[in-house]
């Protein structure tokens, strides 16, 4: 990891120069460039060995002014609270941009799930819960899965905060297990959503999805999904790369007539690694893992972790690509956009294209308060409907301004929260 890359820093500089673009007024710079509110604390654990450990966590609220805060929690070991403020600010303006009744904040744990037991890693989430139970709930700020956690681990939290408060509240976290206050295809809208805004902005560019290609980065929950649905609508993936845990690099996985899914779901643990003996074994030739960037084809799609294409890594990419789809929060750096809007590279930036998981978690919440639970086709087709709308909107104000899609997304939301402000009679 890049110790000199500052993913705040980075989103302050991205709405910098909308706030620009916007003529926005210095009280509304003041209000939306930093949080509203910030918690950090403690988690003692007893681990298994018996020793206690401390383990540091972060809950980051952004703004509420279109509705409770909303966004996941991520256990990482390279945590840090710059990356939690950031990814907080992307949730605002991704609640917005695709038009849900929620603000953004962010949560997280410096912690290795890799090296921790269920039972440490249950101790963790329900500590985490012990500190914040007064600072979140269905009303206030509302957690969900993100980088390494899943819906037991919401599940923990959940009951831990039902038992502080003495009742039940399902609407208080969202990525639950299905049966267990969940929602249908929540485990896989993030990386549907993704699909369904490439589809939309592919029928755009007048190109069949059938004759493209795809490179992937990350094989997380993200990546498997987008797989799935783009290879089911025609389109061939011939790379993907991961993180391999043992060796602590990634690496790429390629396969020139497509790689199958099903083949490589069979051989990759929970975190997503995939196990390059048995790879091989399949016929997978395995390159280094920053290879994915340069793989020849039509789309690339960036599903792992901020600060990837960067000033260094955008030239690396092949003539061929003509879409990036951001997966992951925050992948492309500014130095690279600039790069990427000169070769006319099509964006479809993380906020908007990621937003399916917490367009679903809001769907969950709202199927929590009723009490009454959608079939998974009717969850599908309302996602599908929302991301499209949002897809459509910033697309148009693109075409109409001449803006980099980044920029027309960050207009419609920023532009959005601050009316929102406005009307509370905040600024
Ligand atoms: N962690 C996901 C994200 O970054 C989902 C957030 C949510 O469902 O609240 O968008």
């Amino acid at each position: 990891m890049d110790k000199s890359f500052n993913a705040f820093k980075m989103a302050q500089t991205q709405f910098d120069a909308i706030a620009d673009k916007l003529n926005m007024n210095e009280a509304s710079r003041e209000l939306l460039r930093n949080p509203m509110r910030e918690y950090h604390f403690n988690i003692p654990v007893k681990m298994d060995d018996g020793n206690s450990k401390v383990f540091r966590g972060f809950r980051i609220q952004h703004n509420d002014a279109l509705g409770p805060c909303k966004g996941g929690i991520r256990f990482h070991p390279q945590e840090t609270v710059d990356t939690v403020r950031a990814l907080s600010m992307w949730m605002t303006w991704k609640t917005s941009v695709v038009d849900i009744p929620l603000g953004g904040g962010k949560g997280g744990v410096i912690c290795d799930p890799h090296n921790l037991s269920a039972r440490e890693q249950e101790q963790i989430c329900r500590g985490w819960v012990r500190q914040l139970h007064q600072n979140v709930g269905p009303l206030r700020d509302i957690p969900a899965p993100d980088v390494m956690t899943n819906g037991q681990h919401m599940l923990w939290m959940l009951d831990e905060y039902e038992t502080l408060t003495g009742a039940k509240y399902p609407g208080m976290i969202t990525g639950k297990p299905v049966g267990m206050g969940g929602s249908l295809a929540r485990t896989e809208a993030t990386g549907y959503g993704v699909i369904f805004t490439v589809r939309e902005a592919l029928r755009e560019m007048k190109i069949n999805i059938e004759n493209t290609s795809a490179s992937f980065q990350g094989f997380g929950n993200v990546s498997q999904y987008a797989i799935e649905l783009y290879t089911q609508l025609g389109g061939k993936v011939l790379c993907v790369s991961c993180w391999d845990q043992k060796d602590q690099k990634s690496y790429a996985f390629y396969k020139k007539d497509g790689i199958v899914l099903a083949d490589l779901l069979k051989i990759t643990d929970r975190f997503g690694g995939i196990d390059k003996v048995k790879a091989l074994e399949l016929g997978y030739e395995v390159l280094p893992g920053d290879k994915w960037i340069e793989v020849e084809c039509d789309i690339l799609v960036p599903s792992a972790l901020e600060n990837q294409i960067t000033a260094e890594t955008v030239n690396k990419i092949s003539k061929k690509v003509k879409l990036i789809a951001e997966g992951a929060n925050g992948p492309t750096t500014p130095e690279a956009d600039i790069v990427l809007k000169e070769r006319n590279i099509f964006m479809i930036p993380d906020f908007l294209c990621n937003a399916g998981g917490v367009t679903c978690s809001y769907f969950e919440q709202v199927q929590c308060n009723m009490n009454y639970f959608w079939s998974k086709d009717e969850v599908l087709g309302k996602l599908d409907y929302k991301m499209t709308t949002a897809y459509h909107k910033v697309s148009k104000l693109a075409r109409e301004k001449k803006l980099y899609m980044r920029d027309a997304a960050y207009m419609i939301s920023v532009d959005r929260v601050v009316r929102a402000s406005v009307a509370r009679g905040w600024i």
